[in-house]
């Protein structure tokens, strides 16, 4: 089974044409850095997104400034690029089926929208699981009291997730008995969710997968990553804790997935690794990943090049991992100092000082709790130095290790 059903033109869009402009539908901080990665190689760029001065905006050459369903934006947008991508999950998946009717698109609408809506999600990894082995969690969709009173009496504790628009573990509750899924799912105005069951979780890593219109595919080294308040804080590569057994076996999903999906550009998947060491497969992101931003300063291609080379159809780049890394995420709390009403600027001048230390920040104007505004990547001759060098940062910005 592919999603993927467009026909592929394969016609590399070389560089330094005088059409060799890319567009991308979404104007955050993984179109700038797609911006920035194609500009590099020679590439124009061309955004759509509604918001003002947005981080992808302010470095494109074209800015669209339109809603992602306005279809003489499409049209203008797909008459300016070659190829489209995508940097933003919950874009409309039919946009992207709209511009591929003008152009090449990737990753296509059909992927998009399987990693769109979790039900999907997870009915596509447990047909993959016959293959890869691996398997999504216990889980049950729930959509009214029907299946609030039919739901396994195994999937308690679990979590109630709506099956669309989720990300940052927002539109998620945790429920320990029947009564409180009655509660949680009564506070989801109707929203269609899945429970899942709640799994002792180890650790979580992500795998970083990439495949060109050729099918040919890469996947770079396993991502451990570290949430705190649903948001990632940080990714440390190579993970600390994974074993290389475990480690060959989420990479070999992860491969297998790509392919079954037909998708092409870079794709990222999440794992839960469990107490007893087996993996769990949580979901995708049919885009670059926050996960994967240490790629830029620790691997021979950063997922923003293999994305503008999968996009341009040319060869994909190596992902061979040069320098161990931590990736620091930057939220915008740091600009306010103990009661977050007084205003600061962090000491980006102390960070820069330190060896190793590479910093993004995302040109995002107004810094507000939570909000990511951009990240540091520490790399360094070994983990234990990077993670020195994490420890000192977060001294300096006062964020607690
Ligand atoms: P993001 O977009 O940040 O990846 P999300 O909102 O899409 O997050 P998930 O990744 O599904 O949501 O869940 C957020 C976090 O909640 C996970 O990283 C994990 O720590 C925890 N979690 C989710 N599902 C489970 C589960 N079944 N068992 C235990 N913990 C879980
Ligand atoms: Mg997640």
């Amino acid at each position: 089974m592919t999603i993927d059903t467009q026909p592929h033109p394969r016609q590399p869009l070389l560089p330094n044409t005088d059409q060799s402009c890319l567009g991308i539908l979404g104007g955050g901080q993984l179109g700038r850095m797609f911006a920035h990665a194609a500009q590099s190689l020679g590439y124009q760029v061309a955004v759509l997104e509604p918001e003002a001065g947005c981080p992808a905006g302010q470095v494109a050459e074209h800015h669209l400034q339109a809603a992602y369903d306005n279809q003489d934006a499409l049209v203008a947008l797909s008459k300016l690029s070659r190829a489209v991508t995508t940097e933003f999950e919950n874009v409309p998946a039919d946009s992207l089926t709209m511009l591929a009717q003008h152009g090449f698109v990737a990753p296509a609408g059909g992927c998009v929208s399987v990693a769109q809506d979790r039900l999907q999600e997870k009915e596509f990894f447990t047909r993959c699981a016959a293959h890869t082995g691996v398997f999504p969690a216990p889980h049950c969709r729930i959509a009214g009291p029907a299946e609030v009173a039919s739901a396994s009496e195994n999937l308690f504790p679990g979590i109630l997730k709506t099956v669309r628009m989720g990300y940052d573990g927002k539109g998620q509750v945790r429920v320990r008995t029947r009564d409180e899924l009655a509660s949680a799912f009564a506070g989801m105005n109707g929203q269609v969710c899945v429970l899942e069951k709640m799994l002792p979780l180890a650790y979580e890593v992500s795998v970083l997968v990439a495949r060109g219109v050729d099918g040919q595919a890469v996947v770079y080294p396993i991502a451990e990553n570290v949430h705190r308040d649903g948001i990632l804080f940080t990714t440390t590569v190579p993970s600390p804790n994974l074993s290389d057994g475990v480690a060959h076996a989420a990479q070999q999903a992860a491969l297998d997935i790509i392919a079954e999906l037909g998708y092409v550009g870079v794709l990222c998947i999440e794992f839960f690794v469990l107490q007893d060491g087996s993996l769990v497969v949580n979901e995708m992101a049919p885009r670059p990943h926050n996960s994967g931003h240490y790629t830029i300063d620790a691997c021979i291609t950063s997922q923003f090049e293999q994305q503008v080379r999968a996009l341009a159809q040319l060869p994909l780049g190596e992902v061979r991992q040069h320098s161990p890394a931590v990736m620091l995420n930057i939220l915008g709390d740091i600009w306010f100092a103990g009661d977050a009403s007084t205003p600061r600027e962090p000491a980006w001048d102390q960070v820069l000082a330190l060896p190793g230390a590479h910093l993004h920040l995302y040109g995002k104007a107004e810094a507000r709790p939570a909000r990511k505004m951009g990240h540091i990547t520490f790399v360094a001759e070994t983990l234990d130095a990077a993670q020195a060098t994490l420890a000192q940062a977060c001294a300096i910005l006062g964020i607690a290790v």
